[in-house]
């Protein structure tokens, strides 16, 4: 019997879009049951939120001060035990994904397989290598359960229609006392999230400073997009870092992509490889980008993007 157990990814009392996601990817193992759990101080909302997606057979939330704050190093144990009786551990493959997985599997003493895009059975999976130039498929032959982050990018959020039950789970866990919550440090702003957003327009380092990036923000909220940078751009400081699309910076996959001074490099494609219609403006007819752009316009991006903003009006 195949029982799978995602965890919640949240945040100010707001469950991520990535968890229906990785809901998506559980529902490819064809499990017996899909549970979801939250681990909150108050995870009433979260878990209201969670009951509706589509497949879910059970949301199992637990209360504790301690759970205030996403911290991997205290979520981790409790995941753990919850874990018992379940033949899979799904986190979405994001930084919260990404911290709690790998710690889950080593107190379960089984190993880890990241970033899966496709579910080829219960113990085989797909997942890119080499900043996605290659594609392996992960054999999990031993140790249980299956411990996995999920390629977010690669799958639809399930749908929002279910009615799950919700269960209080009371654990009886000792936490550890070595890592406490100091701060959450994050960047504000009014644009749509990036890794959630439908449009995105990036700036490279074509794009030349801090200042002249103006143009990317101007264009992108004209669309409703949000905004992200390549690694050039972001290492030259004309972006913060949360902003970077790539492979280490953010995988996305909005409907449409707007690449502006981007050369097309492999580390930053991989990030973008999943987004629906890619529209390339660069001012070198060579560049990679237009490779796998579906639109390309060759020219200068302080021409090109003033005339399309004065086109849509
Ligand atoms: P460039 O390659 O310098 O391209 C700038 C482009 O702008 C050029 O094509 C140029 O023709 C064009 N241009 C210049 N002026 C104009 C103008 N006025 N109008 C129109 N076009 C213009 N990169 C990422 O993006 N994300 C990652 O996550 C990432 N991870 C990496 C991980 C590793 C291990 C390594 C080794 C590299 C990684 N990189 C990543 C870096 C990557 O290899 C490239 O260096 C980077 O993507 C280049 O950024 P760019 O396209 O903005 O800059």
């Amino acid at each position: 019997m195949s029982k799978i157990l995602v965890i919640a990814e949240h945040l100010d009392g707001k469950l991520n879009a990535s968890t229906a996601r990785a809901v998506s990817a559980a529902a490819a193992v064809k499990p017996d049951a899909i549970d979801v759990i939250v681990l909150s101080d108050a995870p009433d909302a979260v878990a209201a939120e969670a009951a509706k997606i589509d497949g879910v057979s059970k949301v199992l939330t637990v209360a504790r001060a301690e759970n205030a704050h996403a911290l991997a190093a205290i979520y981790a144990p409790q995941v753990a035990k919850a874990a018992a009786g379940y033949s899979h551990v799904f986190a979405p493959s994001t930084t919260f994904g990404k911290d709690i997985a790998p710690r889950v599997a080593a107190l379960l003493g089984v190993s880890q397989v990241s970033d899966v895009m496709t579910v080829e059975g219960a113990h085989s999976f797909k997942r890119p290598i080499y900043a996605g130039n290659a594609i392996v498929t992960v054999e999990v032959d031993g140790g249980s359960p299956v411990v996995a982050t999920i390629r977010t990018a690669s799958w639809p959020a399930a749908g929002s229609t279910g009615n799950a039950p919700v269960e209080a789970l009371s654990l009886d866990v000792a936490l550890p006392s070595h890592t406490r919550f100091v701060k959450l440090q994050q960047g504000k702003s009014d644009r749509p999230d990036l890794q959630g957003a439908g449009k995105v327009v990036s700036g490279g380092r074509g794009v030349g400073s801090k200042e002249n990036f103006e143009v990317i923000y101007k264009f992108a909220d004209k669309i409703g997009a949000a905004v992200g940078a390549s690694r050039a751009a972001v290492d030259a400081g004309y972006v913060p870092n949360e902003m970077q699309v790539g492979q280490t910076g953010k995988i996305i996959a909005p409907e449409l992509y707007i690449a502006v001074g981007i050369s097309g490099a492999i580390q930053h494609l991989t990030g973008i490889k999943d987004a629906g219609t890619i529209v390339a403006i660069n001012k070198d007819g060579e560049a990679p980008i237009f490779e796998i752009a579906d639109i390309g316009l060759v020219g200068d991006l302080f021409k090109i993007l003033p005339e399309l903003e004065a086109a849509l009006g």
